[in-house]
């Protein structure tokens, strides 16, 4: 992969299909992860394979990460002012815990979120993050869902989520890590997604059979996207399960002979857009 194949440098026609709808129209911009996961002020960034053991940032992002691949009305009418708001409650909450002080317990329910919209907002930002417009079955599936409210998620999907604690933004799309030797700090295989930012990091996962100890978000959904559900979070899952240790920034996809990392990460061409960046300030605007 190239350098200028990170996304703030790729010439996408304006005019385009959209990674949702896949209509072609004037395509615009989404932050992904939204402006209110502190993701809205100027920002360095590496693309996939610029990653180095010292972390030096290679590329700006004007206004935080964003991706020009959706139209108007997927953006507006669904994901911006509709979905994002019930994620926006989740994340706000979430805050609000731990930046108040006070001993934090390990398990919270969230009662009476709409889970399917938060789902969906989840599932948008992911089909969002792409510099071009893919035809694929997996692609489809999510594609369907999102603008379906009535679906059920995809079966053969995950939305393995955590809490995540650092002002690192990683979003990665389509690898396969593979994981050699001891099974105790366990990775989510198969063909997964992330976007890691704080407070909650997602991972979206295809064909994966452990959930690495953490929560599925799919798990609570229904057919109905008005349904309140209650769901929970450990808020201690920013360390390894049953460990004192805290997750690496980029797990599940830090390559290290480590027992926490990944040995391999099958990279396909089509997670060009994929990005590591760091946030200045995690302050409330
Ligand atoms: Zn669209």
């Amino acid at each position: 992969m190239e350098k200028n194949r990170s996304y703030a440098k790729e010439k996408r026609n304006i005019n385009d299909r959209c990674n949702i709808c896949g209509g072609l129209t004037n395509l615009t911009w989404d932050h992904v992860p939204p402006k209110f996961c502190f993701n809205s002020q100027s920002t360095r960034y590496n693309s996939l394979l610029e990653i180095h053991e010292k972390q030096q940032y290679t590329h700006i992002a004007q206004n935080g990460i964003k991706y020009r691949s959706i139209c108007a009305k997927c953006n507006n009418e669904l994901l911006g002012s509709n979905y994002d708001k019930e994620f926006k409650k989740l994340v706000d909450l979430l805050y609000h815990i731990y930046t108040t002080p006070g001993k934090i317990g390990q398990y919270i329910e969230v009662q009476g979120l709409e889970v399917n919209k938060v789902a969906r907002a989840i599932v948008g930002h992911f089909l969002a993050a792409r510099n071009e417009y893919i035809e694929s079955k997996v692609e489809n599936e999510l594609r369907d869902y999102f603008l379906n409210p009535s679906l059920m998620p995809p079966k053969d999907f995950k939305l393995l989520y955590y809490v995540y604690i650092y002002n690192t933004i990683m979003i990665i799309r389509d690898v396969a890590p593979k994981k050699f030797g001891k099974k105790e700090y366990s990775i989510p295989e198969g063909l997964i997604s992330c976007i890691n930012t704080f407070p909650l990091a997602f991972i979206l996962a295809h064909k994966c059979k452990d959930n690495a100890e953490l929560y599925d978000l799919f798990d609570f959904c229904s057919e109905n996207i008005n349904d309140k559900k209650d769901i929970k979070i450990n808020l201690l899952s920013y360390k390894y399960p049953n460990k004192e240790r805290l997750r690496h920034p980029y797990w599940p996809c830090n390559i290290s002979d480590d027992e926490t990392g990944t040995s391999i990460i099958l990279v396909s061409n089509k997670a060009n857009g994929s990005v590591f960046s760091q946030i200045r300030d995690l302050k409330k605007k």
